[in-house]
Order: structure tokens, then sequence, then C-alpha cells
């Protein structure tokens, strides 16, 4: 039995990294310091990953406020085990739609366009390279898909089919602008933002808040500007140690993955604490 068994908070929803928990009206947001990489979670913890990443959403919540309302109750008024890497947050009635802004030509868009010349049924100029950055940032939204299986694109007609024509253009408007605020601030420390995801949601009185997390390596891709070159894959700022450790150690990303070595796992956790400090100006601890 785990500690958490023993307080009032109800486990709705545990994800491949974070937690869900009920209490009351609210729920609480709680980051583990799990990582996944290709899809599968690793079985070795990143030490702080989740208090690193809860700090910089709740920065970056704070950051975006005069955008967009979010879902922060409290950060502080969470049960003791949870303290530093939980939020107590408004429960919402989530739009089902995953709203993703990319600046740059990579990931899953890259592959679309590669086969169609659009990402979510937005044209793109012909000829674009991998990495490259985009004319302007563009809205691709993909469906929420259940446990177990993929999101998929969606266009903005489907998105419109979805939750009619009024609520899209709003979360296409929210998304454009919440990518632009992050991408700009984060060019300024060095880190290209080439794409982000976020999550949006009804409140009971009808207001549409950012929910979820916001800007965090784990629903971003983040590169370093420093070594950024249109035309291969980039480094990623925060997985590229495991990856490459993945990629040598034999593992088949079949099976279950081995036991992260000590330093792959240092490596990573001071990369997250980079992509903190440098985004934020605060110093971690
Ligand atoms: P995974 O990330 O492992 O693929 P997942 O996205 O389903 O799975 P998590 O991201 O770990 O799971 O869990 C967060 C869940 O909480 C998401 O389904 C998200 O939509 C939901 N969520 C986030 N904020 C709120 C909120 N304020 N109200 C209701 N649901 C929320
Ligand atoms: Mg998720």
């Amino acid at each position: 039995m785990r500690e958490w068994c023993t307080c009032l908070v109800e486990l709705l929803h545990s994800g491949k990294v974070r937690d869900l928990y009920a209490d009351g009206d609210d729920l609480i947001l709680v980051a583990s310091d799990r990582v996944s990489v290709y899809d599968t979670v690793l079985p070795t913890p990143i030490p702080d990953k989740g208090k690193l990443l809860t700090a910089l959403s709740l920065w970056w919540f704070e950051q975006l406020a005069d955008l967009v309302p979010n879902h922060v109750i409290s950060a502080t008024d969470v049960p003791a085990e949870f303290a530093g890497r939980a939020i107590r947050c408004r429960r919402l009635e989530m739009v089902p739609v995953e709203c993703v802004a990319r600046g740059y030509l990579t990931g899953g868009g890259l592959k679309e366009y590669e086969s169609t010349g659009a990402v979510s049924g937005v044209e793109l100029p012909r000829g674009l390279v991998e990495a490259a950055i985009l004319p302007e940032p563009i809205f691709t939204p993909t469906t929420k898909a259940p446990v177990g299986e993929h999101d998929q694109p969606m266009t903005y007609a489907e998105v419109v089919e979805k939750v009619g024509a009024e609520t899209a253009e709003r979360l296409r408007q929210v998304t454009i602008e919440v990518y632009c605020r992050g991408a700009e601030l984060a060019a300024d420390r060095g880190i290209l933002v080439a794409d982000t995801k976020i999550e949006l949601g009804w409140a009971a009185d009808g207001t549409l808040l950012l929910g979820d997390e916001v800007l965090t390596p784990d629903s971003s891709r983040f590169w370093p500007a420093q070594s950024y070159q249109p035309g291969r894959a980039q480094f990623s700022y925060d997985k590229q140690h495991v990856r490459d450790w993945a990629t040598s150690s034999g593992w088949d990303r079949q099976g279950p993955p081995p036991e992260v070595p000590a330093e792959v796992v240092a490596a990573t956790r001071a990369r997250y604490i980079e992509v903190y400090e440098r985004l934020t100006g605060n110093r971690w601890e």
C-alpha cells in the first residue's frame, strides 16, 4: 500500500509521468520523477524532475496570466507527501482537443509534411527541410487519444465540428499566443521552442482556462539555440542523454528497458535544472 492511500485524496488517473487526484471539487496534479523515452517509462527515476517541471509550469502560468487565465489554485496547499511537485487546481471540463502550436518542422509534423505537404491541414511551402523554421507559427491540433493509443492530427475543420466555430477560434488564438510568448521569452535565453502542446478546459462558471502543464520539456520540444542547424535532427534539451544511452544500450524499444546508468541520470537531471534556471532566471536550490 502506498503512502497516499492513507490520505483523503482519491487517485483518478495515473499517466506515464503524472498522477491526478481528486480532493473535493479540486484536483491535485502530481508530477513524478518518471521519465519516458520512445513512449516507454524508464525504470530509473530522475531525481527532482517532478519538482523542476512543476516549478517551471507554475512560473509559465504567471508569465502567461495576462493572455489566458489558468487552473492553478495553490502550489502549497497540497498533501505533504506531494510537496513541491503538485499543484492544487480547479477541475475543468477539458476541451477534447490537444492544442499544439509549431514554429519549426519536426516530429510528427515533419512526417505529415513529407507525405502530404501540409500539417493538420495547414499547407506549407515546398522544400522545407527537417527542423526548418516555419513562415509563421501554426496551429496543429490533435485528438486526445485514449490511453495506449496515439493522438491523431486534426484539421481545423474537424476541430470546428467537434467544439463549434467560436471555441475552435479561441483555441487557435490562445494556442498561438501562448506559443509566441513562450518562444520569444525562451529565445532570449538561448532556447528554441520548436513546438508545444497546451490543454484548455471549461471552468464551472463558463470561462476557458489553461490547464494541465505548460511549456515544460514534457509538453514542448526545447532545442539549444546555439547548436540549431536546419536539415538534421536537433538535440533535445532534456532527453538527449537518455535517448543516446537508449540507442547505444541495445534495448529494442519493445521489451522492458534496462536501468539507466547513474551518470546518464545525473546528466539528465543537470539538463532539467539548466532548462529551469535558464528560462526562469531562478537558481535551483
Ligand atoms: P500520458 O501523458 O501518460 O500520455 P495522459 O496525458 O493521459 O497520459 P497525464 O498527462 O499524466 O496523462 O495526466 C494529466 C491528465 O489530467 C490529462 O488527461 C489532462 O487532460 C488532465 N487535466 C489536466 N489539468 C486538468 C484540470 N484542471 N481539470 C481536469 N483535467 C485536467
Ligand atoms: Mg499527458
